[in-house]
């Protein structure tokens, strides 16, 4: 109940102002919010707990929503297409844009999957979300944009057609390269309309997550929305330049990346985690009325590193996906095919392994377990994690969103 209430004071706050001022602090939020990032222990339960009886939330007669020109009435689904104006291969893509209105007022949350083209499990993830949502039941109004990446989605390749990263590029710039229009005009059309934003991913490159949210948690904000999915594990990750989490957030957008499973599969297991916890996000968030809402217990790690092999090989695991590790855990096995050398891989931390590499051939220096390194005072409950944490020193990874 504690981690409901404290969510819904931190959530309500960016609802009714924090994204609503974007208009004219886009310049101006960066700042602000880096200055935050010490403050993360102000926020202490009795505070959260008796600021919320403050808070009115009262849901009203929803109103017509406006978006992509098009005018949505109250308790309505429709679909509509978004189209960059500007297209590198002079083909028009008009991208599907899946919008339910409710019946009464509430936050708008936007859904986005396969900006990367080849992770599948966040469109069907969004199907499932968008068509079992019902207009006369939700408070608020839900877009879902199942494949943001349409270019990428046709040829299974995570890329634009001209081989860049679409999820480096954004907020976007009209006047800049393929991908930075593309960006813009997304990010403009569409994600400018939302209060708060899922952006859905799964590992690249062979690689597979552990259903995990990520998101930079020294943001209050964002950290409240982070620990609303019930989902086991919660990654501090502040983003990088250009990803569309990081630039919403930059206006004003509390926004997480919900990563699940491997890119160029559709895998039931990820997808049902992802199902489950976007709808214990829209039952907190007070958008819809489940009963059953499940509260697991999260790992919270302000620590990841990713594990690198130093010989080249065959590389099979000796862990799962998921699993508690501790220091010096033997990771996997690399074994020359010509030599038959055998190297291990060792875990210099304790911790859970969140991602990892299929078993496949590889060569040195090859990312292949990804660590949620383990403190023992993270592994407690929301609150907690949030109130109790300052920035660490987060291990540099590379970045798979
Ligand atoms: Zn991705």
């Amino acid at each position: 109940m504690l981690r409901i209430i404290a969510g819904l004071l931190l959530l309500w706050t960016p609802y009714c102002g924090f994204s609503h001022a974007l208009d004219n602090t886009i310049q101006n939020a960066p700042a602000d919010v880096n200055s935050n990032a010490g403050d993360i222990g102000a926020h202490s339960e009795a505070d959260v707990i008796h600021s919320s009886l403050s808070v009115d939330v009262v849901t009203l007669p929803q109103q017509t929503f406006a978006l992509l020109s098009s005018e949505i009435p109250p308790a309505h689904a429709v679909r509509l297409a978004w189209q960059p104006q500007q297209s590198l291969d002079g083909l028009h893509l008009p991208t599907p844009v899946l919008v339910v209105n409710g019946a009464r007022t509430g936050p708008v949350l936007c859904l986005t999957a396969a900006i990367h083209g080849d992770e599948l499990n966040g469109i069907e993830i969004v199907r499932r979300i968008m068509h079992d949502l019902d207009p006369d039941q939700l408070s608020g109004t839900v877009i879902g944009v199942p494949i943001v990446n349409l270019q990428g989605f046709h040829r299974t390749s995570r890329y634009l057609t001209d081989r860049r990263d679409l999820n480096r590029y954004f907020p976007g710039n009209p006047y800049g390269s393929s991908a930075a229009r593309i960006a813009h005009s997304f990010f403009y059309e569409v994600i400018r309309h939302c209060h708060f934003l899922v952006d859905l991913h799964t590992g690249s490159a062979y690689r597979t997550n552990l259903p995990q949210i990520r998101g930079n948690l020294n943001i209050p904000e964002v950290a409240a929305f982070a620990h609303l999915f019930g989902i086991p594990v919660i990654l501090h990750s502040e983003g990088t330049e250009g990803m569309l989490r990081h630039a919403a957030v930059h206006a004003g957008i509390p926004a997480v990346t919900l990563e699940a499973g491997k890119s160029q599969t559709l895998q039931e297991s990820a997808i049902r985690y992802g199902v489950r916890s976007i709808r214990t996000m829209l039952n907190k968030l007070g958008m819809v009325d489940d009963d059953n809402d499940p509260v697991l217990l999260e790992s919270v790690f302000y620590q990841s590193a990713w594990i690198r092999v130093d010989h080249g090989g065959i590389l099979f695991s000796h862990v799962q996906l998921g699993e508690k590790i501790t220091k010096n855990s033997i990771l996997g096995v690399v074994t020359d095919p010509i030599t038959n050398m055998r190297s291990e891989i060792v875990s210099p931390y304790d911790g859970q392994v969140i991602g990892m590499a299929v078993d496949q051939v590889v060569m040195p220096g090859f990312a292949g377990f990804h660590i949620g390194v383990q403190h023992a005072e993270e592994q407690r409950p929301a609150v907690h994690a949030v109130s109790a944490h300052k920035q660490t020193n987060p291990i540099q990874m590379p970045a798979s969103e």
